[in-house]
């Protein structure tokens, strides 16, 4: 099948959003430069709010892997944490960020020049909602940091959240507390607490707004973008000035479906959902892939893993622990199985494709028979890609590229 190049539509908000990132870099290296602010790392669906509230500037050691991923860098990296022990096996998030500063270096320096390293951590505070990497990954930078790490173990493959889930990790959210009030200096202020989880709450509502808008037809967003554009419901949850982004980024999604402009000036024929992680050294290959077949790839669970609706600013620890204890990722199968037929539904996709990421068990949902259980239900054709989200190693360019354009072509008699 033959691919045609499309000239992708760029959002206007986009530039507004890498500005953003670049001053919560720049906001982090300075702050450990001069050490005028008390630095709090956190895992990406970690509790983010607490730390705002107790004044730390909080950083995401994801998104620098992340970061690393896009910059394709990580398959330099890798390697010198494999040969302190870390299996090339388990997560490449984790294998690059420890291999990079091992070798005592950092994309931030070519991305944000001033910048030569990633910021240091007066504490590290994990949640296990994602996985267990995660735990494993701030501890190792704990002992090197010689600072506390503290930790939410939550529960896995849960079904439905019940009240003793989320008293449980209510109470290990809590228990936080005494020891974050020691090494900031200062004392808790649940009011403070409470605005927090109130701005975390509107940037979720905006955020699903704004991935919302890829049902109409066509879609004004792409999951490529949307990974992009999620940077600040990511970062910058609990903070104003996210609020106002992503209100000029609804402006400017919805302007688009007023016109009926879709994501490239192309045709959009097929519109496909994504499950699984991104594959970060490829965005731009895999975009003009699809996009160049008439597929537009417009919705995703990744993308929408920072949509907390049960936050509630009146019961700020136990919305907490329900919202984290919320997340597909933490899910049974039956509730992700149902919860992806919701989103086929309601994006009206007519492809799936599965990334199955090696290094990111957690997120890679095709390894149990969902592809198989999904298009028996729905008749919706899946494909599924072997791939990773940062080891570019262990994809094949032209092996994906023959099975996605075989897939569209399935699409296309279908
Ligand atoms: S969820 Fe996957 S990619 Fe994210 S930290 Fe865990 S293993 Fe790594």
């Amino acid at each position: 099948m033959a691919e045609k190049e499309v000239r992708p539509r760029r959002l206007k908000t986009a530039s507004d959003i890498a500005k953003f990132m670049a001053d919560y870099y720049y906001e982090l290296d300075e702050a450990s430069k001069s050490g005028s602010r008390k630095i709090a790392w956190c895992t990406s669906v970690g509790p983010a709010e607490i730390l705002r509230s107790m004044g730390f500037l909080t950083y995401f050691p994801e998104t620098h892997s992340a970061l690393i991923g896009t910059r394709k860098m990580a398959e330099d990296f890798i390697p010198s944490a494999n040969a302190i022990g870390y299996s090339p096996d388990i997560c490449s998030y984790l294998t690059s960020d420890i291999g990079a500063y091992l070798q005592g270096t950092t994309p931030l320096a070519k991305a944000f020049p001033g910048i030569e390293r990633i910021p240091g951590a007066d504490v590290l505070v994990y949640n296990t909602n994602q996985c267990r990497d995660v735990q494993d990954w701030f501890s190792w930078y704990s002992k090197r940091f010689g600072a506390p790490l503290l930790g939410v173990e939550t529960h896995r493959n849960i079904e439905k959240v019940t009240p003793a889930h989320t008293s449980s990790i209510a109470a290990q959210l809590e228990n936080m507390i005494e020891p974050l009030e020691k090494i900031a200096g200062r004392r808790f202020d649940i009011d403070e607490l409470k605005n927090a989880v109130a701005l975390s709450r509107q940037c979720s509502v905006l955020w699903e707004k704004c991935l919302a808008t890829a049902s109409a037809v066509p879609s004004p967003l792409t999951f490529f973008d949307a990974t992009t554009l999620m940077g600040p419901a990511v970062v910058g949850r609990g903070l104003q000035p996210v609020l106002d982004l992503y209100g000029l980024l609804l402006e400017e999604l919805n302007e688009r479906i007023e016109r009926g402009e879709g994501v490239t000036e192309g045709p959009e024929r097929h519109r496909i959902y994504w499950e699984g992680m991104p594959v970060w050294g490829r965005l731009s290959m895999h975009s003009k892939l699809f996009g160049g077949l008439g597929a537009a790839v417009i919705a995703s669970t990744y993308c929408s893993s920072w949509i907390f609706n049960a936050l509630d600013p009146a019961a700020p620890f136990e919305s907490m622990a329900k919202a984290y204890s919320e997340l597909f990722i933490v899910r049974s199968e039956d509730y992700k199985e149902k919860y992806i037929r919701e989103k086929l539904e309601f994006f009206k996709c007519d492809g799936i494709v599965y990334h199955d990421a090696k290094t990111c068990p957690n997120n890679s949902n095709c390894r149990y028979g969902m592809p198989q259980r999904l298009q028996s239900k729905t008749g919706i054709p899946a494909l599924i890609i072997n791939g990773d989200l940062n080891d570019m190693r262990l994809i094949s360019d032209e092996q994906t590229k023959t099975n996605v354009e075989a897939f569209i072509e399935q699409l296309e008699e279908a």
